[in-house]
């Protein structure tokens, strides 16, 4: 791929999201930043994030628990950028509870915000691929992808499934110069996880340090949060000439959590 190249991150105003926009705005990508929000400081991010890295950035709203909005972003991007290299599927969020209490809505918005929306946007995204050559698409699963906790079943479920789907992915278009990863993190502060701490002082009936701790961190045999900078680090090297053989896989960014 020549570059510059044009990258397409969903849910990519905040946290993770963000940081992987930012590491591929450094390695010289143009940038398609997204989230559901549409507000003047979504797009005051974008312009700061092209300012700062002298690349094009814009942002893009559609609310990827819609399949039309997810297809309709690869194609808005690719009618700005005239084409799209990479697509790094990340929007998600999260819901914690036991799963006789789990909320139905909730299991379907994080369905379809966790897991179907990748499918929507590797979809529309393909032909434009193959018509380049390649492509790189990255999805951002979790250590949830490869391990269950309890408390977070539509969740687990989703990023398994995102795992499966990256597999997938990967095999139907191994001759096409187009890789398919999905990156799994451990714990990352981020306004996710931040959201998370006091539905897990209830779930658990803990104060605030002893779930960041017991819980969070419990799993996470470094006891440190991976950072956003770092994870932004592993998508570039995913989209970059050395990964081009690497493919099908997960990538595990845990403090070796999987490791147990
Ligand atoms: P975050 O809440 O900080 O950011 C989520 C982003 O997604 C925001 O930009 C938000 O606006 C956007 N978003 C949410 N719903 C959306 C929708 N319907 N349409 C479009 N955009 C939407 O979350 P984060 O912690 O940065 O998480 C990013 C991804 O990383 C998620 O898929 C999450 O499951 C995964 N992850 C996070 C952690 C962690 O510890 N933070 C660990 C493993 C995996």
């Amino acid at each position: 791929m020549s570059m510059p190249r044009t990258a397409v991150v969903t849910g990519s105003t905040s946290g993770i999201g963000l940081g992987i926009a930012r590491a591929l705005a450094a390695s010289g990508c143009n940038i398609v930043l997204n989230s559901y929000t549409d507000t003047a400081g979504d797009r005051d991010l974008a312009a700061s994030l092209a300012a700062e890295h002298e690349v094009q950035a814009i942002y893009i709203a559609a609310d990827m628990a819609q399949a039309s909005a997810c297809r309709k972003l690869v194609d808005t991007a690719c009618a700005q950028f005239g084409t799209v290299d990479i697509v790094v599927n990340n929007a998600g969020i999260q819901h914690v509870a036991a799963i006789e209490d789990f909320p139905p809505e909730k299991w379907d918005a994080i369905l379809a915000i966790n897991l179907s929306s990748a499918f929507h946007t590797i979809a529309a995204a393909i032909p434009h691929m193959k018509k380049n050559g390649g492509g790189r698409i990255v999805n951002i699963a979790s250590a949830h992808g490869l391990r269950a906790s309890p408390f977070k079943s539509a969740y687990v479920a989703a990023k398994h499934g995102m795992v499966g789907l990256t597999k997938t992915v990967a095999l139907e278009l191994a001759e096409h110069g187009i890789t398919c990863n999905a990156i799994c993190p451990g714990y990352v502060l981020t306004p996710l996880v931040e959201a998370q701490i006091p539905d897990q002082m209830k779930a658990h009936g803990m104060d605030r340090d002893t779930v960041v701790r017991e819980v969070m961190l419990a799993k996470q045999p470094t006891r440190e949060f991976a950072t956003v900078e770092q994870l932004g680090e592993t998508v570039a090297f995913l989209c970059s000439p050395a990964a081009a053989q690497i493919t099908g896989t997960t990538i595990s960014v845990d403090g070796g959590w999987t490791a147990q």
